[in-house]
């Protein structure tokens, strides 16, 4: 067997704990088999509970939940709303559904997450426009949190809510208080490369326990309380099966151990490639515990002598999975002309971080073996 039909190697698969089929049998004896159900409502409690928030409501996907949030917070037509600007376009796009505008921060190099200096000069620049944004989107980027203390400070000096975007940092913490549970409102995403997944779906979390309920009533087609169908409102159809909740069940039971996985690979990673000049691991800050979702480095092309496509192209040729960091959404084609803050005028930090940025493979359920064909894909690319 040549190299490249060795067991492809995925950049974060579903890890299924074997429990998983407990709950959705349980599901299937009692015909739960509906977008609601005990599983859906259980599934709520305990990621509520786990998470310490006084409430959840699941649904169909971590964007669903921020549409939802930012419905919640009343953004409209033509209203600003502020976002991280290097995250997957799910932070940005229920932005569009509502017809507002985004805004697009950049990141700040400890934490690689929104720029607390960028923030505070977009909120000066809003404030003497006069139209502060409805909402800013806060991404807690590959499971680093955020400088949460200095964003939020910010964001209650001028009165604008928080939506803590958490999809990728489920299980992380910062100052020992769990991501998501710092905003007005947080979501978290169960897509199938999510630290936990039930295939897809999303949660919105708040210590509101009414605009939760008010979510719920928005996700299953805002229907009024009368017998004939009665609507009043636009809603969605956005609630999570009770199926998938019953995944996302067994699942959660397990997310502890998913994390030590993720953050052991993350130290063999730096214990084999930490020591080589112009290699750089994403910084974990001080007083937060990173799920290490993805294990993400940057790299220095001119010491190397590589770019990042190389060896992500050296290793897709061994049938293993790598990729770029996210491309910023001030980038994106379809964000064209969206105006943007950088970290500082004339540094934009984000850019540099696409540039030289690479995301290795990081499944909970990778082998050492696996790790070590990385590796040495990785060592002999720069080698070369
Ligand atoms: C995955 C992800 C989402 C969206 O979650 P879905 O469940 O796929 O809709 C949102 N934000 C970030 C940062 C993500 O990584």
């Amino acid at each position: 067997m040549s190299s490249n039909q060795q067991n492809r190697i995925y950049l974060s698969p579903p890890h299924m704990s074997g429990n998983e089929q407990k709950y959705i049998n349980e599901a299937f004896e009692t015909n739960w088999i509906a977008p609601l159900g005990p599983n859906v409502d259980a599934f709520e409690r305990e990621l509520a509970a786990y998470v310490g928030a006084k409430g959840a409501a699941a649904v169909s996907s971590g964007t669903a939940a921020i549409h939802l949030a930012l419905r919640l917070l009343n953004v409209q037509q033509g209203d600003k709303v502020f976002c991280s600007s290097l995250t997957f376009i799910a932070s940005a796009n229920p932005i569009l559904y509502q017809g507002a505008e985004p805004v697009f921060i950049d990141s700040e190099p400890d934490t690689w997450n929104m720029s607390p200096l960028a923030l505070e000069r977009a909120m000066e620049a809003a404030k003497r426009e006069g139209k502060l944004p409805k909402a800013v989107v806060v991404v807690n980027l590959y499971g680093q949190s955020a400088k949460m203390d200095e964003i939020l400070a910010i964001c209650d000096h001028y009165q604008v809510p928080v939506v803590e975007d958490a999809a990728e940092s489920l299980g992380s913490t910062y100052k020992g208080k769990k991501s998501g549970t710092f905003g007005k409102f947080g979501i978290y995403s169960f897509n199938g490369n999510k630290i936990i997944t039930t295939s897809g779906g999303g949660m919105l979390v708040s210590d509101d326990v009414e605009a939760l309920q008010k979510a719920r009533f928005l996700a299953t087609q805002a229907r009024d309380p009368a017998p004939h169908y009665q609507h009043s409102q636009m809603g969605y159809n956005y609630r999570m099966s009770n199926i998938v909740a019953g995944i996302g069940r067994a699942q959660l039971e397990v997310l502890d151990e998913r994390v030590r996985a993720r953050r052991a690979i993350f130290d063999r990673y730096v214990q084999a490639l930490g020591e080589i000049d112009g290699i750089h691991f994403m910084p974990e800050l001080e007083g937060t515990m990173s799920n290490r979702w993805l294990t993400t480095l940057t790299i220095d092309q001119q010491a190397l002598g590589v770019t990042p496509m190389d060896i992500i192209n050296a290793l897709a040729e061994e049938n293993i999975e790598a990729r770029p960091v996210w491309k910023p959404l001030h980038l994106q084609p379809v964000f064209d002309g969206v105006t943007y803050y950088p970290h500082q005028e004339g540094w934009s930090v984000s850019d540099e971080l696409f540039a030289n940025g690479i995301c290795l493979p990081s499944g909970s359920s990778m082998t050492i073996e696996e790790q070590n064909r990385v590796i040495d894909v990785f060592v002999k690319t720069i080698k070369r």
